[in-house]
């Protein structure tokens, strides 16, 4: 995708998250969904148009291509609003870097109660709090990261109780990538949302909790499944190149 075609290609999805809103749910919409355009493997300057069409949040897989990104220069420059959300896989020996990141908005896949509590230890010496999601495996697939569903309750108690800087808003899935709309809803979907009701119901929690779910092809489904978070890629930028 050319420069120059990302203004339509966002103006289209946000069309189409609109569209999928009206037909969600009234007791979903304590939260409208948020689109995080995702630009891994993207150049910066896919960031730097896409914000200057009004976007304010991204999301990077890769630690490194993050931190980098956000604090080159011309992104600095031209994006002070800009918010980002770490959707990877997060090394330990990594953390540093992924804190590193500059105006880092929100973590989305803590996936084990050590990464919860190394992330905190680091974040307590700054005396900063961020924004975090435990990433759950809904697929039982054994390339996928994340927690199994059952050990849902467990993680988020251990950081509610335990990790006093991070800030735990809700629950994110990849999910599997071939579900046929033809058989009905995305049991990935289904999944996330019955871990969100357990986790509320076992914690008694108050606080509405996020759901970050769907992606280029299946983002307007998770939204009329109570999706709050999509991550749209390739929709918006075009297809990315193989990572080398
Ligand atoms: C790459 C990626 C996306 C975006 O995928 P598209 O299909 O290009 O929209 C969303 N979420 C995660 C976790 C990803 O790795």
């Amino acid at each position: 995708m050319a420069l120059n075609e990302i203004e339509s290609a966002l103006n289209d999805v946000r069309q189409r998250i609109a569209k999928a809103l009206q037909s969600r749910a009234q007791s979903d919409n304590h939260c409208e969904p948020r689109l995080v355009a995702v630009s891994k493997l993207k150049s910066k300057e896919y960031v730097i148009k896409a914000y200057e069409c009004g976007q304010k949040h991204f999301g990077e897989n890769y630690i490194q291509e993050m931190e980098e990104k956000s604090r080159d220069a011309e992104v600095l420059e031209k994006c002070p609003e800009i918010k980002w959300h770490f959707i990877g896989s997060i090394q330990r020996n990594k953390i540093n870097r992924l804190l590193n990141t500059h105006n880092l908005y929100m973590i989305e896949t803590i996936s084990s109660n050590a990464i919860a509590e190394e992330i905190n230890k680091k974040l307590e010496k700054t005396g900063l709090t961020l924004k975090v999601m435990v990433q759950v495996n809904t697929s039982g697939e054994e390339n996928k990261s994340g927690i199994e569903p059952k050990d849902v309750t467990s993680l988020v108690s251990f950081i509610l109780n335990n990790c006093p800087n991070l800030d735990f808003v809700g629950l994110m899935t990849i999910g599997a990538f071939d579900h046929d709309y033809n058989e009905g809803p995305n049991p990935d979907f289904q999944c996330l949302v019955d871990c969100r009701d357990e986790v509320v119901t076992n914690l008694k929690l108050e606080k509405k909790l996020e759901l970050s779910m769907g992606m280029s092809n299946d983002f307007e489904h998770a939204i009329q499944m109570g999706s709050t978070n999509v991550r749209v890629g390739s929709t918006i930028f075009g297809a990315r190149p193989v990572k080398s």
